[in-house]
């Protein structure tokens, strides 16, 4: 079964990385560009595995973050938060929302990939 990831990125670069990078090894990409239509479509397409950036427009990644681990029929889908935020707290936020792992951008795509295979095989 080819496992889907849910890419949400408001970034045009950023979203061709992501995909070229995990389509490249045989993952399916989905992508949303704000918040709150990557909570929609994670209720509609039910993904083995979420990216999450967190500066976004509608919600922004920590209350997407927040509203998907709140939701029973969500909660159990991997997040790894991508973010290029560098003050210090943007860690403990983003694990304080309930997000599985964390990446700064700019990410290491080997790095990445070791962690999304991490949690799609567990
Ligand atoms: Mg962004």
């Amino acid at each position: 079964m080819t496992k889907r990831i849910l890419s949400i990125e408001d970034q045009v670069d950023n979203r061709q990385i992501v995909r070229d990078l995990m389509t490249s090894v045989g993952y399916e990409v989905i992508e949303a560009i704000r918040g709150d239509e990557g909570v929609t479509l994670a209720e509609q397409s039910n993904p083995d595995l979420i990216l999450m950036d967190i500066q976004l427009p509608g919600f922004d990644g920590y209350e997407a973050t927040r509203r998907i681990k709140a939701n029973p029929k969500l909660c159990r889908i991997p997040i790894i938060v991508l973010t290029s935020y560098a003050l210090s707290g943007d860690e403990e936020k983003a694990r304080a929302a309930g997000c599985d792992a964390y990446l700064a951008k700019p990410f290491d795509a080997m790095k990445l990939l070791a962690v999304v295979r991490q949690y799609l095989t567990s």
